[in-house]
């Protein structure tokens, strides 16, 4: 049997839908549950292995994606939510109540992708939604449990369903994070 990954992927990634607007992700507390608003589409939606992101019960990796913060706000039962670690760079808000992280913001006006909030839109039962493009932080999952001896079942697998796997963020984000560098830093004018 194939490794799992994330239920959402594990049947097969499903295509998002170029025209779809929106949607509301609610945690899983069974009363009072906190929901949040999204006014677009997600973007850079991936799978993620590093030990931050939030993950369903028994997965390896957790399905991240961004949008601008702007696009999201608390409707519901938002005095349940806190911030996991108030010194990490993005803020993951969490509810209380069942553990699920509701949405992950930066504060630090420097910072590469300030201005996008990270969600995990499994949590709507909204269809639509952009779909996973590539796996991050694949070795991360080692620092979570994970046997280094089956990462290549793991890497294979990612391949298979066509999500490159990185050991860091994908090309096109990392580009993003130098070309922000360099031009803190001057060495790229425009
Ligand atoms: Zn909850
Ligand atoms: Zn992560």
């Amino acid at each position: 049997m194939a490794v799992s990954i994330h239920p959402a992927v594990d049947g097969g990634v499903k295509a998002g839908n170029p025209n779809f607007a929106g949607g509301t992700l609610t945690c899983k507390c069974s009363s009072n549950p906190v929901t949040v608003t999204l006014t677009s589409n997600t973007a850079f939606n991936h799978v993620c292995g590093c030990t931050k992101c939030w993950k369903p019960q028994g997965a390896l990796f957790s399905q991240v994606a961004v949008l601008g913060r702007d696009k999201v706000s608390v409707t519901a039962n938002g005095n349940k939510l806190k911030i996991v670690d108030e010194k990490a760079p993005i803020q993951r808000h969490a509810c209380t109540g069942c553990g699920v992280h509701m949405y992950g913001r930066i504060e630090n006006k420097d910072h590469p992708f300030y201005g996008f909030d990270f969600v995990h839109t499994e949590l709507s039962k909204d269809s639509g939604w952009s779909a996973p493009e590539f796996a991050a932080f694949v070795s991360s999952i080692i620092e979570s449990g994970f046997p280094p001896a089956r990462m290549g079942e793991v890497r294979a697998r990612l391949k298979e369903l066509k999500l490159e796997p990185y050991d860091c963020l994908s090309p096109a984000l990392m580009d993003l994070i130098a070309t922000h560098a360099a031009k803190a830093k001057g060495t790229l004018k425009s």
